[in-house]
């Protein structure tokens, strides 16, 4: 083979990769995507969640409440029972004043409850739409997910067909042409076959090119590489 054509071949092979570059850029594109709306949905059960948990904490709260004035309530029969019981007026008058304190102490509770009742239904209305858009969310993502993976897989089918491509392309270059392509590609190397630019430089590290290694591409004499181990070539 000459080395012009050994050159067309690998620039051909570097088309292939490139491609192959593209396709898997595209699909990783598309996992992200898919990622997002994991996340977007996880976001809204975790903001149900906290709902939840703050409407349960609350309710427990209010039957504490309710559990106190209970007990107030007891203390004021009993005080009163007692009040029929004591003989000295100042005994009456003590539990007199404790009735009042427990009257006051249940009235207070009571407007804690009522308030806490209101909270409550605020909550449930709250959780009740979290709950209904969490479940058009969850709609919204299946459907947009079953689109992205109809897409990844066609991905996956291009990509595949590329790489049976690029298979037979590596096969028409000959040694040592084709390893030392898949060795720069496989240290990460983009490009492994460069133009040298206007300024006689590297395309890939972007230093100069010798005078006589240039002439040597020009003759088409022979295959060069620069110093980072390119392959260069002269666009015409
Ligand atoms: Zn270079």
């Amino acid at each position: 083979m000459e080395p012009i054509d050994i050159l067309l071949e690998l620039i051909e092979l570097q088309r292939l990769d490139s491609g192959l570059d593209s396709l898997e850029k595209i699909k990783k594109n598309f996992l992200s995507d898919i990622a997002a709306i994991d996340a977007n949905i996880q976001s809204l059960k975790d903001t149900l969640q906290t709902e939840k948990k703050g409407h349960e904490e609350l309710m427990k709260w209010r039957k504490s409440q309710e559990i106190e004035m209970g007990t107030l309530d007891s203390h004021i029969v009993k005080y009163t029972r007692q009040q029929n019981d004591v003989k000295s007026s100042d005994q009456v008058t003590a539990l007199g004043q404790e009735i009042e304190k427990s009257k006051l102490a249940k009235a207070a509770i009571e407007e804690n409850i009522l308030e806490t009742l209101m909270k409550e239904d605020e909550q449930k209305a709250q959780i009740k739409k979290t709950t209904e858009i969490l479940a058009e969310e969850e709609k919204r993502a299946a459907a947009e997910k079953a689109e992205i993976q109809q897409k990844i897989a066609d991905c996956n089918k291009a990509i595949a067909d590329k790489h049976q491509e690029r298979t037979t392309q590596l096969g028409k270059i000959e040694e040592p042409y084709n390893r030392g392509y898949e060795n720069l590609r496989n240290k990460g190397k983009k490009l492994a076959v460069v133009a040298v630019t206007e300024e006689n430089n590297c395309g890939g590290c972007n230093m100069n090119v010798p005078p006589q290694v240039l002439h040597e591409i020009r003759q088409k004499m022979a295959i060069k590489t620069c110093q980072c181990t390119r392959y260069l070539y002269i666009k015409e």
